[in-house]
């Protein structure tokens, strides 16, 4: 199995040929802002390896599945007040755009550091 596509934008975050400015990481997973947020809050959860979406990665790396949710998890504990949505977009008739497993997190809210 491929775990990296020369030709996906992902992986080119993963690899830091693109940059971009990380919210988390952790062993096997990176977040990052949505390039053009459609909320106040709109991280992207990705796993280092590549999978085209999230059935894909649930059937070859359920434990990295698992991390990117405690990732995403983690984000909305600390960049919204606790309401979010978790959204997995999968096939392109369902608005993926692109083909590396991600998760978005959305929310209408900010966490009130005060
Ligand atoms: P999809 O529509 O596939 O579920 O989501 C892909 C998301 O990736 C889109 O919301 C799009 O704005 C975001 N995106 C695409 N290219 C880049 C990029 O180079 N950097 C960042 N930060 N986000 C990107
Ligand atoms: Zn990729």
């Amino acid at each position: 199995m491929n775990m990296s596509d020369p030709g996906c934008i992902f992986c080119k975050i993963v690899s830091r040929d693109i940059t971009t400015e990380f919210v988390a990481e952790t062993s096997n997973t990176l977040a990052f802002r949505d390039i053009a947020p459609l909320a106040d809050v709109h991280l992207l959860v990705i796993p280092k390896q590549h999978h085209r979406d999230v059935l894909e990665l649930a059937k070859n790396a359920p434990s990295i599945l698992g991390e990117l949710m405690n990732t995403a998890a983690n984000l909305a504990n600390t960049y919204t007040n606790g309401s979010f949505k978790l959204q997995f977009n999968t096939g392109a008739e369902a608005g993926q755009t692109v083909f590396h497993a991600h998760a978005h997190v959305l929310a209408d809210n900010v966490k009130d550091a005060s």
